[in-house]
């Protein structure tokens, strides 16, 4: 795996001659550091002020990509003309109009009930957060004791195995995070794939960035169709190239602004 740096004459030539270039940006890891609590993350306004530039500019087409519910996410970046997409493609807004995966919605009852029984069974376990994404429900741990982790995810398991059992969640991980999604076949990287598709006439040069194991799929479902960059240490990942941290991501979409 290369850094995207060391590769950037090749990139350069290809953003001279895109007509149109797509940016598929996951959130947490990727425009900014993980925060200890979810609700904690704030868009630095160096980052905002890049992503708005660049969501002005007629080349190009931002949308970003998040594990986090639409509406969450909409109220940590406000920002105007881009693509939002919640529960890891579950949800999206675009040009002001929002969309719900049609079978996701039936979920909604099924994680309610949910919710209940973790917040009542996590409660003994401290620094649990329970977090409620209407289309899909997350315990965090990161803030857990490292010694109580292990009986936290031997309860949630259990919680959740009736239920996928009956075929009604599908068990997602995340970093410090396990969480029931609706039981579909849609991912960050379907998402991604049908967002390229859909600019297909403009021929767009596209990259996606992401730092996490779900951004994998996204990796892996672009592979051929655009340039994927994985955020942090270079590892097992699946993508083309890889940016160091957060704070190059900022220089990285700083460069392309000149384009
Ligand atoms: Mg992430």
């Amino acid at each position: 795996m290369q850094h995207v740096f060391n590769f950037w004459q090749n990139i350069e030539r290809r953003l001279c001659s895109a007509k149109r270039i797509l940016l598929l940006l996951d959130f947490d890891g990727t425009l900014i550091p993980i925060a200890k609590r979810p609700e904690e993350a704030k868009l630095p306004s160096e980052m905002e002020g890049i992503l708005k530039f660049l969501a002005r500019k007629k080349r190009f087409e931002v949308a970003i990509i998040s594990g986090r519910s639409l509406s969450d996410l909409k109220q940590k970046i406000k920002i105007r003309n881009i693509i939002y997409v919640g529960n890891h493609g579950l949800e999206m807004e675009r040009k002001g109009k929002k969309f719900i995966y049609p079978q996701a919605s039936k979920s909604i009852p099924t994680m309610k009930e949910l919710k209940k029984i973790l917040k009542a069974r996590l409660s003994s376990i401290k620094g649990t957060i329970v977090e409620d994404k209407i289309v899909g429900i997350a315990v965090h741990y990161r803030t857990v004791k490292n010694s109580d982790v292990p009986e936290l995810k031997r309860r949630v398991r259990q919680i959740f195995r009736p239920f996928m059992e009956k075929k009604e969640i599908k068990i997602g991980h995340g970093k410090k995070m396990l969480e029931a999604r609706p039981p579909i076949m849609w991912d960050k990287g379907k998402v991604a794939s049908m967002l390229v598709d859909s600019f297909k006439r403009d021929k767009p040069l596209s990259f996606y960035l992401g730092d996490d194991k779900t951004d994998e799929d996204a990796f892996s479902a672009l592979d051929g169709k655009g340039i994927t960059v994985f955020v942090g240490k270079p590892g097992k990942s699946k993508a083309n190239f890889f940016l160091k941290n957060v704070g190059e991501v900022g220089i990285f979409l700083k460069r392309l602004s000149a384009f």
